[in-house]
């Protein structure tokens, strides 16, 4: 397993902090129609932000990664939506292959860490990197310990049959967290082994949830003894004092890197443009750690929350985003996923 070496380069250092958003709201100027890939608390902060500093009136909607690329194909023909802001990168390159979102150059390229331009690169323009984020779980703490077994550290360790009906994690085909563990297995253990232990996990998955971030929320309750999610979105119930550690496993992880398109077709171009530009700004960038959310984010001169798990001191896989975000690849193996895991008896 190859390291990603760009992890390790200091990227991920806090840097200055962001300047400020201009405080005196500009005149009405239209519209824009956004499409949301975070958590509710963040996509709220960026469409106000954003209405605040150009007067533009944003109407938005958070919907997972997996049905936002699903609701841009049933769209095409009559494109409602202008930018697709946020989500993992994989939906958005398999959007770029088809067509649905169209290519722009930022001059806020220049300020951006590599990483963010390869998405860019990758999607031939048509998609670049806002944030990156771990792939890991959360456990409950309180009902680990109930159960008697071992603190879990490694994937291996959630097939323990004292978790059966008690593992959490998203469904692969509307949520980009869960596409992010499919790929990630794969790329970890090779494609018999990934399924193979996607079907001894299904014996004690609760539940396939719509959103990703759902089962960190839910082992926070202790609903569930454990979810697997982005490792920042365990950290959200961590800091504020609830019974949930979250894990790096053992074995190695894959990452995202959150992107934004611009829908092909957009009736507000010219406005998708604006808040292309200005949600790579460091001041934008900025607005996630008050939102409680805590990926890293791709401008360099963007704050980092002190709260942002270290991906830089943890095992990370050298995720071939091209090829699991394109089009053949996505689609065969959640097709698979539904076949061979989703469909099996408990
Ligand atoms: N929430 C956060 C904080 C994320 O970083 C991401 C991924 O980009 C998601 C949610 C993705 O949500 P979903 O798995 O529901 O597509």
């Amino acid at each position: 397993m190859k390291t990603q070496s760009w992890l390790a380069a200091g990227v991920f250092a806090a840097v200055a902090a962001a300047s400020p958003l201009a405080t005196s709201p500009a005149k009405a100027q239209g519209a824009l129609v956004m499409y949301c890939g975070v958590q509710e608390e963040w996509c709220r902060a960026m469409s106000t932000a954003f209405e605040k500093e150009t007067g533009i009136k944003v109407a938005m909607t958070r919907k997972s990664a997996g049905e936002i690329y699903a609701q841009l194909k049933a769209e095409s023909a009559n494109p409602r939506g202008d930018i697709w802001w946020g989500g993992t990168g994989d939906p958005h390159l398999q959007a770029a292959e088809e067509g649905l979102t169209q290519e722009y150059e930022s001059p806020a390229n220049k300020d951006l860490n590599d990483w963010a331009i390869s998405q860019w690169k990758a999607a031939k323009q048509r998609s670049i990197g806002i944030y990156a984020g771990a792939l890991g779980f959360g456990f409950n703490t309180q009902q680990i310990k109930s159960k008697g077994i071992a603190e879990p550290k490694c994937w291996a360790d959630l097939l323990d049959p004292k978790l059966k009906d008690d593992v959490q994690v998203a469904d692969p085909n509307s949520s980009g967290t869960a596409y992010n563990l499919l790929a990630t297995m794969v790329q970890l253990m090779g494609e018999d082994k990934a399924f193979g232990y996607l079907k001894a996990l299904h014996k004690n998955i609760n539940q396939y949830t719509k959103s990703g971030a759902a089962p960190a929320k839910a082992t926070s309750l202790g609903e569930t003894a454990v979810g697997i999610v982005f490792i920042h979105d365990a950290v959200v119930f961590a800091v504020q004092g609830d019974p949930i550690k979250p894990v790096a496993p053992c074995e190695g992880t894959g990452y995202e890197i959150g992107s934004m398109s611009i829908v092909k077709g957009a009736r507000n171009l010219d406005n998708a443009k604006k808040f292309y530009d200005w949600a790579l700004t460091p001041a934008a960038q900025g607005l996630a750690g008050p939102a409680k959310s805590y990926q890293v984010p791709s401008n360099k001169n963007a704050p980092v929350p002190p709260q942002s798990p270290k991906m830089s001191e943890m095992k990370l896989i050298d995720y071939d985003f091209v090829k699991y975000g394109s089009s053949a690849e996505r689609t065969r193996l959640l097709a698979k996923w539904d076949r061979e895991v989703k469909a099996l008896p408990k």
